[in-house]
């Protein structure tokens, strides 16, 4: 792997996504239709765009979910275009944070062991692990909330262990996609301000979104529209 300052962490050229259904002679549908895109290390970047745009395929291939149909995407120097599924599993695990809209936390375990399972597939003991995922909940000002469960946390809470279980790895990228979409305009506040502090702090973050006062807390929006990437702005610090 190649890695120095000037490396992007993530550098996707010329990458498209066909989706092909119903067999040789289905229907074609290109859903990215030629997508670059740089981010710098410790930049924090809103992808913004319409229903249908192309946005969440854009995320799963940025999240390693999924693989372009053509060109190249470069993770931290790698380039992962062309892995098989077990590789990116690896590349999931150590190098991205993933934040989705619907939390995808299990009902059935405490904060900290939520907190705590990227670490397990790392293959860290459990004193280790407990240490590292209760550093993580008190990073997001959760650390009295620990042992509760996500039943008993509210929608902003449970979106801040999500936050923590996608820290907890230290990973090159926080991938976040509409983190908001779920939450009233309070914990909306206390998660963009968290992403915020995060940003401050030196992490790269790509941030998914329909909504134009979530994307203006980015330092930097691109318009996602038909597949293409239409404008890419810096956003002025007043505006944010
Ligand atoms: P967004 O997240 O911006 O709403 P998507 O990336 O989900 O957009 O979808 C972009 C386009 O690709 C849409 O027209 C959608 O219908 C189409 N699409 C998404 N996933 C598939 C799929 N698995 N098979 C066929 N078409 C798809
Ligand atoms: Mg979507």
């Amino acid at each position: 792997m190649t890695s120095s300052v000037s490396t992007p962490v993530v550098d996707l050229a010329g990458v498209r996504k066909t989706y092909r259904s119903g067999g040789a002679n289905g229907l074609v549908f290109e859903a990215l239709r030629g997508i670059d895109i740089k981010v710098a290390q410790g930049e924090y970047v809103a992808v913004i765009g319409p229903s249908g745009s192309g946005k969440s395929t854009l995320m799963n291939l940025l999240g390693c979910l999924d693989t372009p149909t053509e060109g190249t995407y470069l993770l931290g120097g790698e380039d992962v275009s062309t892995m098989s599924e077990s590789q990116l599993a690896v590349v999931r695990n150590r190098r991205i944070g993933f934040v989705f809209q619907q939390f995808h936390l299990l009902r059935s375990l405490s904060a900290w062991r939520n907190v705590e399972l990227p670490l397990v597939y790392a293959g860290l003991s459990r004193a280790e692990r407990r240490e590292r995922a209760i550093a993580a909940l008190t990073r997001v000002g959760l650390g009295d909330r620990v042992d509760n469960r996500p039943g008993e946390l509210s929608g902003g809470q449970q979106q801040r262990v999500a936050v923590a279980r996608a820290l907890v790895t230290e990973p090159d990228i926080i991938l976040a996609d509409e983190p908001t979409g779920n939450l009233d305009s309070a914990s909306t506040d206390a998660v963009l301000g968290l992403l915020d502090e995060l940003h401050a702090s030196g992490r790269t973050i790509v941030l998914i979104t329909h909504e134009h006062e979530v994307a203006a807390r980015a330092e930097r929006n691109l318009v996602i529209r038909d597949g293409l990437i239409t404008d890419d702005m810096l956003v002025s610090a007043v505006a944010r």
